[in-house]
C-alpha cells in the first residue's frame, strides 16, 4: 500500500483527466477511469472508439486489462467520470467480477456529484469463473 493512501477525490481527479485523452468521435461521449489496485498503483483508461463500434473498448476495461498486463489482480477502487454520472456498462461489470465483488466503483459525474456502488451491487447473480469448475470447461486446457 501506498504510504499515503489515495482519496476517492484524488482518484476521481485522475479519472477526470484520463477521460480527456478518450477517443470518442462517433458517441461524444467521453468516458474516464482511474483504478487502484492493492499494491496502490493507479491505472487509468479512457474509452477508445471504433468505426466497426463493436470493437469499442470502455474506459473502466481499458484501465482493468492496462493493471493486469502489468501484473495486478487484487483492485480497491475504480473511479468512473462521466458527464451524467453513467455507471458501467454491462460488459464492464462482467470484466470487473471476474477480479472480485467488493471492489469499490465510485460513478461521479463532471459537476461532482458522486455514487458508490460495489461490483456485487453492479452485477448480483454473476457468471463467475468458479462455475466453469468441474463442468469440463476447463478440461479443454489439458
Ligand atoms: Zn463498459
Amino acid at each position: 500500500m501506498l504510504d499515503k493512501p489515495m482519496t476517492d477525490k484524488q482518484l476521481i481527479a485522475i479519472a477526470a483527466l484520463a477521460r480527456k485523452k478518450a477517443y470518442a468521435p462517433y458517441s461524444g461521449f467521453p468516458v474516464g477511469a482511474a483504478l487502484l489496485a492493492c499494491s496502490g498503483k493507479v491505472y487509468t483508461g479512457c474509452n477508445v472508439e471504433n468505426a466497426s463500434s463493436g470493437l469499442t473498448v470502455c474506459a473502466e476495461r481499458v484501465a482493468v486489462f492496462k493493471a493486469v498486463s502489468e501484473g495486478e489482480q487484487e483492485f480497491d477502487t475504480l473511479a468512473v467520470v462521466t458527464a451524467t454520472g453513467a455507471s458501467p456498462c454491462g460488459a464492464c461489470r462482467q470484466v470487473l467480477i471476474e477480479f472480485g465483488g467488493s471492489l469499490r466503483v465510485l460513478v461521479a459525474d463532471t459537476e461532482g456529484h458522486l455514487m458508490e456502488f460495489s461490483v456485487d451491487q453492479l452485477i448480483p447473480n454473476a457468471f463467475p469463473g468458479w462455475s466453469l469448475v468441474g463442468s469440463g470447461a476447463l478440461d479443454v486446457a489439458k
